[in-house]
């Protein structure tokens, strides 16, 4: 097994010998850069942290830090950065995945791109050579944006790489795989399920051409991972990043047992959600990363929302570089089930991809009578078999907040309702929880 392509281009960039107490000594190191750089330039900053000790000989000392969050950064993101407005490459406007809240803004530089760049190359070298195809699924129409920046990365590494952008139209997108004898896709995981499962029998000659798969951009479902692996024959590798990261995170090594993360670049940490303490490895928690170097709109202590946790045992790869277990799902995406019972989209992803007509969902839950009923709107590739409503309860019960639910009579599974219409293309891609 190769060891993961980010030891060399971590160690030999930075210039230490390959131990973890050497990487720790340089992210401490660039940390303690950081805070003085951020508070001397940056408004939010400088009262952020004004009552802050900026030469801190430890992360203990580190993790005294007041966190950050997207609310922080919706509120005034002009107000983080630390370059004029004029050195700004790139500004990405997120909405909030919520109703409610303002969009946040995020600055970029020139510099700051590079970097993403220089990560994803790395990153893809894991799974991919001058022999490849990528064919990337990601919005790329814009300069700048994810896919035209793993393109451009991609590119300058000798891989050839096509700009597709989103699926719109699955049989369409599987021609040009095959026109293009694609070796390698880059997507989001609902979309190349999508390609997987659209037709009843697969083409023998794309199954044979896709060699990887890497999903990205979301919480990526093992159902999804086994279903693409069944379908194709061919190793789907796990991409975690968000837009406040720079777009890139962690990527699995050939092990595929946990991501291996940007360490160069970023300082990951986890701590339980409800105190802000850390949490020790292989307990989860909240996602928490500060930015190294970062120029444009740096970030300390920034907290994700998604839940996830370090694994304590070295990867089968052989690197000294720890892993990130693949995220659980996002805090905000847990909803009440009855008392002392939550359910996770990421524990709904599980069983319902399992079954192979499933394609997306979206999920309501609404009180009546002191019981909660689950209903389910699917969007599958065509009319279902008469198994299917089955299918999917059976699945349903596998998730022990609705087993337990429907055993103690205070959770009823409702309507289940099938649409062929492609939610794909009306901006309804992500899955929900609705609350009503
Ligand atoms: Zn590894």
């Amino acid at each position: 097994m190769k060891r993961t392509p980010l030891e060399p281009w971590i160690v030999n960039g930075l210039g230490f010998q390959p131990a973890l107490e050497n990487l720790r000594r340089f992210q401490l190191q660039k940390i303690r850069d950081t805070l003085h750089y951020v508070r001397r330039h940056s408004p939010f900053y400088r009262k952020h942290l004004e009552a802050m000790p900026l030469n801190i000989n430890s992360f203990d000392e580190f993790t005294r830090f007041p966190f950050t969050d997207a609310g922080h950064i919706s509120k005034n993101p002009l107000s983080f950065l630390c370059v004029s407005q004029n050195e700004i490459e790139r500004v990405v406007t997120l909405t909030s995945s919520g109703t409610s809240g303002p969009p946040k803004r995020l600055y970029f530089t020139s510099e700051d791109l590079e970097q993403t760049m220089d990560f994803f190359l790395v990153g893809m070298s894991t799974f991919t050579g001058s022999e490849d195809k990528v064919l990337i699924l990601l919005p790329g129409e814009r300069p700048d944006s994810v896919g035209d920046l793993l393109c451009r990365a991609l590119q300058r590494g000798g891989v050839r790489a096509v700009k597709h952008g989103p699926v719109h139209d699955a049989e369409k997108t599987l021609a040009v795989i095959k026109k293009e004898a694609v070796t390698c896709l880059v997507g989001i995981p609902t979309q190349v399920l999508w390609l997987a499962r659209c037709q009843k029998h697969p083409d023998p000659v794309v199954a044979d051409n896709i060699k990887s798969v890497l999903l990205s951009t979301d919480y990526v479902p093992r159902a999804i991972c086994s279903a693409l692996e069944s379908t194709w024959n061919c190793n789907v590798y796990n991409h975690y990043g968000m837009t406040e990261m720079g777009l890139g995170g962690s990527v699995d090594c050939e092990a595929r047992q946990g991501g291996h993360l940007r360490e160069a670049d970023l300082f990951f940490e986890v701590i339980d959600p409800e105190t802000g303490c850390p949490v020790s490895p292989g307990e989860y928690g909240e996602v928490v990363f500060t930015t190294l170097t970062r120029k444009g709109m740096p970030l300390i202590r920034y907290r994700t929302g998604d839940m996830a946790r370090f694994l304590n045992t070295p990867c089968p790869c052989g690197t000294f570089l720890p892993r990130l277990d693949r995220v659980r799902g996002r805090i905000q995406d847990r909803v009440a089930l009855g008392p002392k019972r939550q359910l996770y989209i990421a524990d709904l992803d599980e069983a319902l991809f399992q079954v192979p007509e499933c394609l997306n969902y979206q999920a309501r839950l609404k009180q009546q009578n002191g019981t909660t009923i689950l209903s389910l709107s699917i969007f599958t590739p065509e009319a279902v078999p008469n198994r299917f409503r089955d299918d999917i309860c059976r699945s349903l019960k596998s998730i022990p907040a609705i087993r337990d639910g429907i055993k103690n009579n205070d959770v009823t599974v409702g309507d289940i309702t099938v649409s062929t219409h492609n939610w794909f293309t009306d901006g309804t891609v992500k899955r929900k929880i609705r609350v009503e």
